[in-house]
């Protein structure tokens, strides 16, 4: 087969035999591939700092169903404002290992690679806010076909007006009042801005309250954990780093 060229942002990289490397690439035209990069470990001249996590690169390779072959990779950019910064670090890492662990092989999602490069540009370019996290995983929700639905009882299915109090069922749904008792509130107010979360598409638009913050955040760490079989990785080193 035929080298090709594509775009593509590093999820995860392993040491593979003596001189070689594994990467997880999210690639923009292919989706979500694995590939070997073989002299990698060796030689730096081929692919240099290119193969690091959450780097952005133009990667040439043989797309194989398995495991891709890596001929060569240039870097668009490692990101070098995250990599100074210890909170930047561990949300990138978090955002790659979601990435990674929701998206299945080869599916090419155009609209979660430019939700990924704008939430890494943002982290590169100044502080790492707490409501780009959750900004950024509402929509990657969203956009994996999981969004939170906001209007209705996930439970009864009563409509829930802009002034209701919902609350956080299991699993991260919303339910209302009397359905989820026993729920954490989720007030109009953290409604309101994830609402916003998902009809916008630029970093920066919604900022949350320290209430709205830590209500938005209890519903999307149930979402997002709902459907992962073991917790993420990244999640630990987050905690510890993050206030919340
Ligand atoms: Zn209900």
């Amino acid at each position: 087969m035929e080298p090709t060229r594509t775009e593509a942002i590093v999820l995860a990289a392993m040491d593979y035999r003596e001189s070689d490397r594994i990467v997880t690439l999210f690639t923009l035209q292919y989706g979500k591939l694995r590939g070997v990069a073989k002299g990698a470990k060796r030689s730096a001249r081929r692919f240099g700092p290119a193969l690091e996590p959450f780097a952005r690169i133009d990667v040439e390779l043989v797309v194989r169903e398995g495991l891709s072959s890596l001929r060569g990779a240039d870097i668009v950019t490692l990101y070098p404002g995250i990599r100074r910064d210890l909170r930047a670090i561990g949300l990138a890492g978090y955002a790659v290992e979601l990435v990674d662990r929701y998206l299945p092989d080869g599916a090419p999602t155009p609209r979660l690679f430019r939700l990924l490069s704008s939430y890494l540009e943002r982290l590169d370019q100044g502080e790492p806010l707490p409501s780009d996290r959750r900004f950024f995983e509402a929509n990657f929700l969203n956009i994996l076909g999981y969004r939170i639905s906001l209007d209705h009882c996930a439970s009864c299915g009563v409509e829930l007006p802009a002034t209701a109090e919902r609350r956080a069922g299991a699993s991260g749904m919303i339910l209302c009042a009397s359905c989820g008792r026993y729920g954490a509130s989720v007030g109009p107010e953290a409604a309101a801005l994830l609402g916003r979360c998902l009809a916008t598409g630029r970093f920066g638009a919604v900022l949350f309250s320290p209430q709205s913050l830590r209500e938005a955040g209890t519903l999307l760490d149930g979402a997002i954990a709902a459907h992962l079989t073991r917790p993420l990785n990244s999640l630990v080193f987050l905690k510890q780093i993050e206030p919340d």
